[in-house]
């Protein structure tokens, strides 16, 4: 009887090794095939303005294209190409180990002003004004480079998808020892089907995906990711037509 037991023992623990075994081999090729996707973005993505270059430069050289008309446009793609690459290794670096943040006591209201800062010629170019109301008393214990990133992300974001002429407004609030960043816009809005995505990368909402305005789908990635690496959160909230709210959440120093 205690033999035909631990046959049947045998037999389940067979069964479930290779239950196991199937379910390692179906995520190991997910991972595969989402490697392979990611790659071919990367590809797709460089492609595109390199095609630009290569093209404009032939134009030149043939007289077809007068070369300051091509060479506003080869600058401008390869800024494009620049930001990409930059982008790409900001992600590579948050994910690996190699760099790790650099953690520093930090007046938050400080580091929203000085990104301010960085984005307040975009921001001119199109008539908007940035209105802050910042908590001078906030401090927080973060990577004073990242966080400058994240802040001056969502301000890009909040920019580019604004038409001319309306306000953004910064908020810097401490509630429950947590310190809650909001930048609200008065833009174009996402759809809610698209609501799910916007921090993938590469992700675009379609009205968004003319190049116009050089994003490169890559911007919420990095500050998840970023957002992340301090224990934080990220979290967008939006409606279409009338704007979109960012909040960044990271616990107060103390
Ligand atoms: P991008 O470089 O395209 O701005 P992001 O990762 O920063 O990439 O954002 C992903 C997409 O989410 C954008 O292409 C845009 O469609 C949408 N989005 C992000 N922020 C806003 C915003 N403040 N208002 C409207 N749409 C936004």
């Amino acid at each position: 009887f205690s033999e035909r037991l631990s046959v049947r023992r045998r037999k389940d623990e067979m069964a479930e090794l290779s239950n196991s075994l199937n379910q390692l081999a179906s995520t190991l090729q997910q991972v595969e095939t989402n490697r392979r996707i990611f790659l071919a973005t990367i590809a797709h993505e460089l492609r595109t303005p390199l095609s630009y270059i290569v093209g404009y430069i032939e134009g030149i050289e043939e007289g077809v294209i007068k070369p300051e008309q091509g060479m506003a446009i080869i600058e401008k793609e390869a800024r494009r190409m620049n930001r990409l690459v930059n982008d790409l290794l900001d992600l590579a670096q948050l994910e690996g180990d190699e760099y790790p943040l650099q953690h520093d006591v930090v007046v938050f209201a400080e580091l929203v002003r000085e990104a301010c800062e960085t984005v307040q010629m975009r921001a001119k170019q199109k008539q908007m004004t940035i209105r802050l109301d910042l908590d001078e008393d906030c401090i927080i214990y973060a990577d004073r480079d990242r966080m400058k990133q994240v802040i001056i992300n969502l301000l890009t974001n909040a920019i580019s998808y604004t038409n001319r002429g309306k306000k953004i407004d910064v908020n810097l609030i401490t509630v429950d020892k947590q310190a809650q960043l909001t930048i609200r816009d008065e833009g174009i809005g996402i759809p809610q089907a698209d609501m799910p995505y916007i921090t993938d990368r590469f992700f675009r909402v379609k009205r968004a995906r003319s190049r116009k305005d050089g994003g490169t789908g890559l911007g919420l990635a990095i500050v998840q990711e970023i957002m992340a690496k301090h224990e934080g959160s990220l979290e967008i909230k939006s409606v279409e037509g009338q704007g979109t709210t960012a909040t960044v959440t990271i616990a107060q120093y103390e």
